[in-house]
């Protein structure tokens, strides 16, 4: 804990081109024990490897945490922009004698590494620059050999208490004295790690599983550096539906992905709060319903007002896409509907289904659709797919219904509706619903006779809106043309 005692937690990415969705629930539990305990959250980037690191993957991130709603911390700060910093640290530990230059060859070293892994044998620097001698020190020092610097690892076990996991010890024979700045003078992650954590004063260090194996590297060098150590809570992993853990075999990981297929961000961070965090009661639910223009937005407040470490589970989570879209689908039907209007266009136009102009010219239609299908997408996205027909006349059939209706009777009922349809004015709703329904009636036609091939031909679906609503919005020169097209299709064959 720091001095203060006050809860400064943060998140450190590196940037890698894109935020995976284990980091943006990194992020999230950070930002949701920051508000539980009124603290500080930090955003610091971890980009120190700078041939990986760009101004434009900083932003992926960056916006991302903005799309979530955790748009507001302390920084970022750069790691790029502190490299004396380390340095100084570092120059410590070398006249404290506890790390020592290091002129090896990284590849020979590499190579070594691999040839022992080939015969199943362990291997671990040997530390063969510690006892190099004042000559052989001074030749490469003459000749310029690169030099890196390496933490002597001090024997002994360490052992800590994990706030998740509970308490986690591994000896440190097994660990090997690991490069703390490489031969470029860039710190090494874990360096720059626990000087940062110390110098912002982190109290609670809370990330991914897989940094299980850095800790007890972290927490040698607090201690080497004698520094207070924070505490340490580490996330189970998100595993994909097979087990393994979540990467691009799977579905998206990019939380810019769920972005595009038209996720909600409000159903997303309701989704990733679930994974290995449950509250108390098990309501899974936490849509905002104080009022109801918040419903389909995330009470944040009520999340993090229920959050806590100890509620985080040890079991790895899985991704379950099927339940994200469920939950993304909720979140969709509830929205206010001039948002849910707002947010669908992005895909209207992406589509082509209409243009920023006719967006506005037909803005009432575009209204009628949008109420017609808010309460059946799973994602925004889906609008194309499920929404096509009442924009455009090149949307698919479904095949196997088409055959189904196309028979020779199924035929002439189409036929005489055609006709009726031709002559229905006005084209709206409740008109269309009497003339045809009456018209079915009077000539002793069963409904599901007609409506479902009326429905198929029209918009090439099965199931969708109501059909007399659907109708009225595809308009009766559309109706008209769909219907004849078909018709004229399968009588030609
Ligand atoms: N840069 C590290 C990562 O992206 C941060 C790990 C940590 O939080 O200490 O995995």
């Amino acid at each position: 804990m720091n001095n203060q005692n006050e809860i400064r937690v943060r998140m450190a990415p590196s940037p890698t081109g894109f935020f995976h969705v284990g980091s943006a629930r990194t992020a999230l539990f950070n930002w949701l024990f920051a508000k539980h305990h009124k603290g500080k959250f930090i955003l610091r980037v971890e980009d120190t490897d700078v041939e990986r690191s760009s101004e434009e993957m900083i932003k992926v991130v960056l916006n991302g945490m903005a799309w979530l709603g955790m748009d507001r911390y302390e920084g970022p700060y750069y790691q790029s922009k502190r490299m004396d910093f380390y340095k100084k640290y570092v120059d410590k530990l070398i006249k404290d004698g506890k790390a020592y230059y290091c002129y090896c060859n990284p590849q020979d070293l590499a190579g070594e590494r691999k040839a022992a892994y080939a015969n199943k044998q362990d291997w671990k620097y040997d530390r063969r620059c510690l006892s190099l001698n004042a000559a052989d020190k001074k030749k490469k020092e003459e000749s310029n050999t690169p030099k890196a610097v390496r933490f002597l690892v001090p024997e002994h076990r360490v052992t800590y208490k994990d706030i998740v996991y509970g308490e986690i010890s591994r000896d440190s024979k097994d660990i090997e004295d690991f490069v703390i700045q490489r031969a470029n003078g860039m710190p090494t992650y874990n360096l720059a790690c626990v000087v940062d954590d110390h110098d912002m004063g982190i109290s609670h260090v809370i990330r991914g599983a897989d940094h299980i194996t850095n800790t007890p590297k972290q927490i040698l060098l607090y201690e080497a550096l004698n520094l207070q150590k924070p505490e340490f809570a580490h996330l189970p992993l998100i595993l994909g539906q097979d087990k393994s853990k979540l990467s691009k075999r799977h579905d998206a990981v990019s939380l810019d992905e769920y972005k595009e297929k038209g996720f909600l961000s409000d159903a997303m961070v309701n989704y990733l709060a679930l994974l290995s965090w449950s509250p108390g009661d098990n309501n899974e639910d936490f849509m905002d319903r104080k009022k109801p223009e918040n419903l389909g937005t995330v009470d944040m407040v009520r999340l993090a007002k229920e959050f806590t470490l100890e509620r985080v589970n040890k079991a790895n989570a899985i991704f379950d896409v099927t339940k994200l879209e469920w939950m993304n689908q909720q979140y969709i039907h509830q929205l206010n509907h001039d948002k849910f209007q707002e947010l669908l266009k992005p895909f209207i136009i992406k589509y082509g289904l209409m243009t920023e102009k006719t967006l506005i010219r037909d803005h009432q239609r575009y209204v009628e659709i949008c109420n017609l299908m808010q309460p059946r997408l799973k994602t925004l996205d889906e609008i194309n797919n499920q929404g096509r027909y009442f924009f455009k006349d090149d949307f698919d059939y479904d095949q196997t219904a088409l055959q189904k209706f196309t028979n020779k009777e199924t035929l002439t009922i189409m036929k005489t509706f055609l006709v009726v349809i031709q002559d229905i004015n006005p084209f709206e709703v409740m008109n269309i619903e009497m003339t045809l329904l009456n018209f079915g009636k009077d000539h002793g036609l069963k409904v599901k006779q007609w409506i479902h091939p009326l429905r198929v031909f029209t918009t090439g679906s099965t199931g969708g809106p109501p059909l007399f609503d659907t109708l009225e919005l595809i308009g009766k020169e559309q109706c008209i043309y769909r219907i004849e097209k078909i018709l004229k299709q399968k009588q030609e064959k």
